[in-house]
């Protein structure tokens, strides 16, 4: 008789710096499924639960459905929002009835209104509702800010291995393997966590490019080593104000000392590369100067510090304002603005649209910028992620509009627009390969599709919550110094 295994997930990347708190609507208007619903929304999609459904018809696992709830990166998860959460899953995980695994699939860098690990948290709540020898396995996200609480929360931990993230599929299909390898067995690896006092900014944390590179090809040497279930790195989740902040090494196996040694072995390799995460920003003015020069478009400008998928509001206006400054032609930006884009809906295509677009939702990301031009498009968008990343993903953008305003186009929406793709901008009958500039909310996430066809690339220096120079943060939460927070930190801790 196949065995039962309940399925489940609270995945939240928390930006403690952001403005606002995550409350349940947000969950429920990002990602919230249960029961059965859950595999209606993943089913066939590169995300862990759609990998674990598919390593499950093959491994003969019957998965009992929890929910999964996720929510943009965001503000702290309101204490409500998280209780109601964790209380649901153990109401479906009591109506499961006997189970003989269970597979969580989580952030790594969530963090609620005081419960600063919430993770761990979530795992602890499961695990003590489950009898003891009922295996876990959770995975986590590649911005995981692992601490023992969590790694001890669960029997083994996979995390992602790729950033951007186009393996939650695959990880979570490994979660299922691992599982399963429990399931007739009382055996369980030893698991070993090693933290580095280094917390580098996500652009400099891109698994294609090197530093990163060349660490997870050795990581992934050593994963295929005798004895090794598993081995893992979390870069970190910078933007969060937290006692364990930092990058994490997670190596699981059948022997202590041979896991330890090669924790040990990554831990350092990383520690003595810490100074070649450079993140080589370039001021606004410049960055815009040099991408109009540039003989061929696109040049894409990073905004790192309004990433739009790392807790930045994406109505940021620093490098919008220097655009129109600078008279830029054919540039694109996009800025969630719903003020904005209820006035464009009202006058309607054609319409002449004036008014301050951007910067509404707080002092960190620039001022409102007045803007005059006229509506190109204006509609509801909603579509479905065809690239590699977060593919098969459903996106509402709710009402849209399009201000042609001389050569600069800015693209008006209600909810923030994640540009893991083009296909955003597609849908507003924006062209992306035929445009000289073109602005990302992003760190990294926007390499899957953009570097196919850009000519360039700028890093700037932006104000905002997601910034790459972390020193214009104030944490208040470091028990011990983190480069490059602090000038430098100790490692191996004293
Ligand atoms: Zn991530």
């Amino acid at each position: 008789m196949s065995k039962r295994i309940f399925i489940t997930g609270i995945w939240h990347e928390t930006n403690t710096f952001a403005a606002t708190q995550t409350g349940l609507d947000d969950f429920h208007a990002y990602q919230y499924a249960e029961g059965d619903e859950i595999f209606a929304a993943f089913a066939d999609t590169n995300t862990e639960i759609g990998g674990a459904m598919n390593a499950a018809i093959e491994l003969d696992l019957n998965l009992v459905p929890g929910l999964f709830a996720g929510a943009v990166p965001s503000g702290l998860i309101t204490a409500a929002a998280f209780n109601t959460l964790v209380e649901r899953t153990l109401e479906l995980l009591m109506g499961a009835g006997d189970v003989d695994g269970v597979l969580v699939h989580l952030h790594g860098a969530a963090v609620a209104d005081g419960v600063p690990e919430a993770d761990a948290a979530i795992l602890a709540a499961i695990r003590q509702q489950l009898p003891p020898d009922i295996p876990i396995v959770a995975t986590f996200d590649l911005h995981a800010n692992l601490s023992e609480a969590l790694i001890a929360g669960a029997d083994a931990l996979v995390g992602y291995d790729t950033y951007p993230h186009n393996d939650m599929g695959a990880r979570g299909a490994e979660a299922a393997q691992i599982l399963h390898r429990m399931l007739w067995s009382t055996k369980r690896p030893t698991k070993i966590l090693r933290k580095l006092p280094f917390a580098p900014p996500p652009q400099v944390q891109g698994t294609a490019a090197a530093p990163v590179a060349g660490i997870m090809a050795k990581m992934h040497d050593m994963e295929t080593w005798g004895g090794i279930w598993s081995a893992s790195i979390a870069w970190g989740f910078p933007y969060s104000d937290v006692a364990h902040l930092g990058v994490g090494i997670l190596v699981q196996g059948d022997d202590y000392s041979h896991a330890t040694r090669i924790a040990d072995d990554l831990a350092l390799t990383i520690w003595h590369q810490r100074g070649d995460f450079d993140a080589g920003l370039v001021g606004v003015e410049e960055a815009v100067r040099s991408a109009m020069a540039a003989p061929q478009g696109p040049i894409i400008l990073v905004d790192v510090a309004d990433n739009a998928g790392g807790g930045a509001p994406a109505d940021g206006t620093t490098i919008l304002a220097e655009l129109l400054d600078q008279s830029a032609s054919n540039a694109v930006v996009v800025i969630q603005d719903i003020q904005a884009v209820r006035i464009a809906k009202a006058l309607g295509v054609g319409g002449m649209f004036s008014g301050n677009v951007g910067g509404k939702s707080d002092d960190l990301h620039g001022p409102p910028v007045p803007l005059v031009g006229s509506i190109i498009f204006q509609q509801a968008v909603r579509y479905e992620r065809r690239g590699d990343y977060m593919t098969g993903q459903q996106i509402d953008l709710g009402e849209v509009a399009v201000i042609q305003a001389g050569g600069v186009t800015v693209m008006l929406t209600e909810a923030k627009a994640m540009p893991f793709d083009a296909d955003h901008l597609g849908a507003a009958e924006i062209v992306a390969e035929r445009q000289q500039i073109i602005v990302v909310k992003s760190a990294i996430a926007w390499q899957a599709h953009f570097r196919a066809f850009a000519k360039g690339e700028i890093y700037v220096d932006t104000p905002g919550v997601c910034a790459s120079n972390l020193a214009r943060f104030n944490y208040g939460n470091l028990d011990r110094a983190i480069y490059p927070i602090d000038e430098d930190g100790i490692y191996p801790p004293k």
